[in-house]
């Protein structure tokens, strides 16, 4: 995709998670896209994705689950 900074192609979407809010009612967001331009080496967040953002917070009591679950890690070989 084209780069919103520079202007340039090559920019990619990674997904990362971001917290959010403070104290007791921190949260996170998974797989925010940030966008990661290597000509300028930028990371931003585009407009649409900033309003989601926006919107999770304003009701992240009733999106947010509370995840505990058991968590495995696999050794062996494929
Ligand atoms: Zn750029």
């Amino acid at each position: 995709m084209v780069c919103d900074i520079c202007g340039k192609k090559g920019a990619r979407i990674r997904r990362v998670t971001r917290s959010c809010g403070r104290g007791r009612s921190t949260f996170l967001i998974e797989n925010v896209p940030l966008v990661t331009c290597p000509s300028c080496g930028e990371s931003y967040l585009t407009a649409d994705t900033l309003k989601e953002i926006e919107r999770i917070r304003l009701h992240w009591r009733q999106l947010t689950v509370v995840k505990r679950m058991p968590l495995a890690k696999f050794g062996g070989a494929a």
